[in-house]
């Protein structure tokens, strides 16, 4: 974990870096208030920050404000570090945002205990951040975690002029797959055919559960050839695949993809490109299932 610290006394500065340094922690030093703003303000800015209250340009409890004001994504967790021990003064700096105070002069284990603390705080976040974008069944990103990615990728193609594959398939038959064996077999099913159509990926690509049985596979900077080589890839795999039940029945199942392609120097929106696959997808069912069918191009 990465942990800012900011301080104008320089002495002070190197003795707590030595310190955070020697418990594990990636240290990012800052000689005062500015320095340390500059940092924050960055978009892979770190999860933990120590700042001294009295600095010259930004102050500690000024950092606190603009960043609680600012409310990033991801959270930073704040102690201040100060002189300063009157009741007012440590009520002033928490109610700037600080999750945490420390006055000076502090023992160095009380400080790596809390710590502990804001690494703590960190985790959970991360971790809550991590189920809500995660399909509980399959373990693939949710819709919506899948939505925000394509966005990034579809912005990050145009910018770079590069291609981006999109595949959805949809299991065929799959409700007389639950009709016949029950919900936990077809739960089973659904996990198989996410785990194929993973390990049919390359390593940058990304898979999503779309719906019930409907899943989407972003393909940053593949043509539509490549994306049509995985996505056949991916059918066979899914097609000589079979989920064992206890008495050892095989249930197999099958797939249909709808496939299509940004190509470079396109301004398509995710909508647009997920409409081209549904609609080829569509085709896919109609013509017989178990088949890949690349979109029109238009
Ligand atoms: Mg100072």
């Amino acid at each position: 974990m990465r942990i800012l610290i900011a301080d104008d006394d320089l002495l002070s500065l190197r003795i707590l870096n030595d310190y955070i340094n020697s418990w594990g922690y990636e240290v990012i030093l800052c000689r005062n208030g500015d320095e340390a703003w500059a940092v924050l303000e960055q978009e892979n800015r770190p999860n933990i920050a120590i700042l001294d209250w009295m600095m010259p340009g930004l102050e500690g409890v000024q950092i606190c404000e603009r960043l609680r004001k600012m409310n990033p994504s991801r959270y930073v967790y704040v102690i201040l570090l100060t002189a300063r021990s009157k009741t007012e003064d440590v009520i002033k700096g928490l109610d700037s945002g600080a999750d945490d105070y420390i006055i000076k002069p502090f023992h160095p284990e009380e400080l790596k205990y809390r710590l502990r603390i804001g690494e703590r705080i960190i985790e959970l976040e991360q971790r809550i951040i991590s189920m809500a974008s995660t399909d509980y069944l399959t373990g693939l990103l949710n819709r919506r975690a899948f939505m925000e990615r394509l966005e990034a990728e579809i912005n990050r193609a145009q910018r770079g002029y590069n291609h981006l594959g999109i595949i959805i398939a949809d299991l065929d038959h799959f409700k007389d797959i639950n009709d016949r064996y029950g919900h936990q077999v077809g739960d089973r099913v659904l996990q198989d055919a996410s785990r194929c159509l993973t390990s049919a990926c390359r390593v940058y690509d990304f898979v999503g559960r779309y719906g019930g049985e409907e899943f989407i596979i972003c393909l940053p900077g593949a043509n539509i050839n490549e994306t049509c080589n995985i996505a056949e890839r991916m059918r066979n795999m899914l097609r000589e695949q079979r989920t064992v039940l206890a008495d050892n029945t095989e249930v197999g199942v099958t797939a249909s993809f709808g496939i299509a392609d940004m190509s470079s120097g396109s301004a398509m929106s995710s909508d647009d490109l997920i409409k081209k696959a549904d609609d080829a997808l569509y085709q896919a069912k109609g013509k017989g299932r178990n088949q890949v069918v690349i979109a029109d191009s238009k």
